[in-house]
This record gives C-alpha cells, structure tokens and sequence, in this order.
C-alpha cells in the first residue's frame, strides 16, 4: 500500500503553494492534477500579487515568467457610450519589488509547478481523484484516482481542486454549488506588438496598466469587466453571477462581444489577434458561502473553500495564502508527532481568521447579497453619473447652477429621494 504524509489534489495556485511548502519542509507529498500539465486546465485574468507569493518563493522574481508590473489602476464605470472613472498612477509602484504583476496563467502555473517539482514531490498529471476514501471512523485515509489501482494513502488530503470541488461535494463537506454564489467569467488573449500596447497604454519596459470595469457592459447582471496589459498582449474579459446569466438568457460570449465594440474599449483592442478564449467559474459568494475547511483527515484550500475577494478581484492571492497556511498547520503538526485529526486541524482555521483572508471576506459579508438585489448599482446610476458628467462638461451657454439642478432632478426622477437615500445607505453597509 501506497502511503504519502499527504495528497494534493489540483496544480493550481493553492495546490502548489500547499505542495511547495510541505515538500520543502521535508515532507513525502503527492500532487495529482487531472490536467495534461499545472495551468492546462485554468483560467485567470490574471494578476499576481507578489506577496502571497513572496511567502511561499521569497526569490520568485529571479526566474518566474511575468509580464508586467502595474503602475496604474484605472475604475471605469461605463454606460452605452462613456465611462466615468478615476485613474490611480503612482511612481511608488514602479520601484522595485514589484506589488502587482500580470502574468498567463498557463506560464506561470507551469513555471510553478516545476518549483513543486524541484521541492520534491511526486508531481502525476492527467489524472482524476475520484473520491475520497475514508476508515471505518470516516476519517480520510487517501483518495481513489481513475488509473487503475487508482488507491493512494495519506495521513492527510488537501482539496485544492477548484471551484467546482467535485470531491468535498461528493464527501459531503460542501454543500451543491448555489448560481448565486459563482459567476461565469470568459476572457480573451489578444496579441499585438509590444511598442502598440505601450503607446495605447503610455508606459514602457515592463510597465502595466490595469483597467477594471462595471456599468452597463454587463447589463443589468451583477458583475464586472477587466482589460489587463501583458508584454504583447491584452487580456480582456468579464464576469456576472451564474443566476443572473440563467435568468436573462444571455451567454457571456454576447457580453464579451457588446463589451468589445464599446466605444471607450474598441480601440484599446484594435487590431489585436485574439488567440486564447476560455470560460471558468469565480465563487463570489463571499464570506456567508465557505465551507467547514477542515475535518478528520482533510483540509481544503483555495477556490474550492470559497475564497475570492471579489470586491478587490482577488483571488490566486487567497489561494496561494489558504495553501500555504494548510501546508504550515500540517508541518508543525508532523513535527509534533501529532495525528491529523478535526481537533488537531482546527489550527488550520484559526490561521486563517486570523488573517487578511477571513478578515477582509468578513469586510465584505454583506456585499453580494446588496449588490445581487440592487441592480441600479449596475444600470441607473452608471447611466446617471455619464450623464451628470457629459451636461457639467458640455459648455452651452446653460449657467452651471441651472445645470446641478437639473442633474439632481434626474437622480430624483429616476430613483426618489428615498430612494437614493436608502441607496447610499446599502453602499455603507456594503463597503464599511
Ligand atoms: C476570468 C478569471 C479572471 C480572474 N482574475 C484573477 C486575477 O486577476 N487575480 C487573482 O488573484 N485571481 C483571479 N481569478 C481567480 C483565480 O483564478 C482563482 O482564485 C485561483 O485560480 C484559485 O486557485 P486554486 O488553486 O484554488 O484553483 P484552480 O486554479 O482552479 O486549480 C484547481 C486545479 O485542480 C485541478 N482539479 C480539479 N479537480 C480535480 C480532480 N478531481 N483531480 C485532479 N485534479 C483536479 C484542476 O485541473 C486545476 O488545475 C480569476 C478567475 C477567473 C475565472
């Protein structure tokens, strides 16, 4: 019988964060990952935030395969024609190290998973974990893969097997995925010549712009839109709740589509060739949506424990975090001599919240319910902002007094004093 002081299950950003560190510790690790290689199977905008990693690899930048570090973070709210928005340019971020890189994810989940490699796990791709097995007690004692005599043991498993998390729904650890609690992203890679994104974007060498986006593009649906610049390419691409996308009927390639012809976005793209187009789930249900992440032999980490920041589009960062403090509860535990049990792993958790994880999600619990049941966050008031801004810009000769007053009667007009009122409200709770 096979048996490993522990199982990954996944080679994305919290499965090899929580390899890495356990195989560096000197611990035997397995890591199975149903993909032909780490990164075949995922998708991302993507955005690394150095720190998370910094933890895991303090040396990263020496051979890591990034793109562009982000000097500047552009917030678009857009109607049919403009965006209104602010553009946060700062020469603190051009100084190394670095805070903030874009990076493709099919590179640099490869680069990561040679890292694993090199630490000393046993890396196996293209294959399935099945199930989970489990004692007589229920604890976990290792999975069953699809090969044949499939069987592998281990004092411990990790599930760090993504957002659909078919093996802690199957075991029963999390409940079936709720439409409410995910959003259906795509994204498209377009490429193009180096000096082209620099001019459209005004930066150079290595600097990078990020653009993040809501309003109108997403039409009515709760979510957002992203444009990142790469070293030759741009990534570009948007998201709305599964629920949403199932109510309207609508397919996120027709949103993509309308999202590319907008007049603001149109010529960022212009002329690129688009090579890469890829669809993935994003659990964005918050705080009120994880799981029990730990139990009689099993932990979970990353996007299958729910852990996304959606207010801040963060997510590899709470992955590589989740999976690294997994790997660090288990190493100390090995260390101890103590077993692997619920009592014991609830060390795990205890990480956790105390950390900017739990405490940033506890932020934010009530946000997605707020912003699901107010779609005027996502129609009206873009609409009304552009209009406000277009009528105070717009010199024709109105006195500008005449002009505030008409643009707070369209805000009464549309949405009431009450209204508006108990919208600002919402907004507090929502952000506070
Ligand atoms: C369009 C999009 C844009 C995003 N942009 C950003 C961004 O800019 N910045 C950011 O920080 N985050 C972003 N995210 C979120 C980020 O991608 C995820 O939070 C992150 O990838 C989670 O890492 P993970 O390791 O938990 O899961 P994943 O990256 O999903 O990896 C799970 C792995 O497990 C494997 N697997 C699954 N089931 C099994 C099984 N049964 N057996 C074996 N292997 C299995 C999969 O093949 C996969 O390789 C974005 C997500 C999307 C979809």
């Amino acid at each position: 019988m096979e048996k490993f002081d522990v199982i990954v299950v996944g080679a994305g950003p919290s499965g090899n964060a929580a390899a890495y560190t356990l195989a560096k510790a000197g611990l035997s690790v397995l890591q199975l990952e149903r993909g032909e290689a780490a990164g075949s199977k995922n998708v991302q905008g993507a955005i690394l935030y150095s720190d998370a990693l910094e933890k895991v690899i303090p040396n990263f930048r020496d051979d890591a395969p990034l793109e562009r570090h982000i000097i500047e973070q552009r917030m678009w709210v857009l109607d049919d024609e403009s965006f209104i928005g602010t553009h946060f340019r700062s020469d603190d971020f051009n100084k190394p190290p670095y805070n903030r890189y874009t990076i493709i994810r099919a590179k640099f989940d490869k680069w990561f998973s040679k890292k694993v490699q090199e630490a000393g796990a046993l890396i196996i791709s293209e294959t399935t974990v099945k199930e989970l097995l489990r004692d007589k007690s229920g604890k976990v004692v290792g999975v069953e893969t699809d090969r044949a005599d499939g069987k592998v043991y281990a004092d411990v498993v990790i599930m760090a097997d993504g957002v659909n998390s078919t093996l802690a729904r199957k075991a029963g650890f999390r409940p079936e995925l709720d439409p409410k609690h995910v959003a259906l992203a795509v994204k498209e890679i377009h490429f193009m010549p180096r000096e082209t994104v620099e001019q459209r974007f005004n930066i150079k060498d290595d600097e990078g712009v990020v653009i993040e986006m809501l309003g109108k593009i997403t039409q009515g649906m709760m979510g957002t839109g992203f444009l990142y610049t790469n070293s030759d390419s741009i990534s570009i691409g948007v998201g709305c709740m599964l629920s949403d996308f199932m109510e309207q009927k609508l397919t996120p390639y027709d949103l993509l589509e309308q999202m590319k012809r907008h007049p603001s976005i149109q010529p960022l793209i212009q002329g690129g060739e688009m090579k890469e187009y890829t669809a993935h789930l994003i659990p964005e249900g918050g705080y009120h949506a994880i799981p029990r992440v730990y139990g009689d032999g099993w932990m979970i980490v990353g996007d299958s424990g729910m852990f996304v920041n959606a207010v801040h589009r963060e997510g590899s960062n709470l992955a590589m975090t989740t999976g690294r403090m997994a790997a660090e509860t288990i190493i100390e535990l090995h260390r101890a001599g103590k077993p692997m049990s619920e009592a014991n792993l609830a060390l795990y958790k205890e990480r956790l919240d105390d950390s900017f994880v739990m405490k940033d999600l506890k932020k934010y619990k009530d946000m997605p319910d707020i912003f699901h049941s107010n779609n005027q966050f996502f129609t009206t008031y873009p609409e009304l902002l552009s209009r406000s801004a277009y009528t105070m810009l717009k010199v024709d000769g109105v006195d500008k007094l005449t002009k505030e007053k008409e643009i707070f009667a369209s805000f009464k007009e549309r949405r009431s004093l009450f209204g508006l009122l108990g919208d600002a409200f919402k907004l507090w709770r929502a952000f506070r």
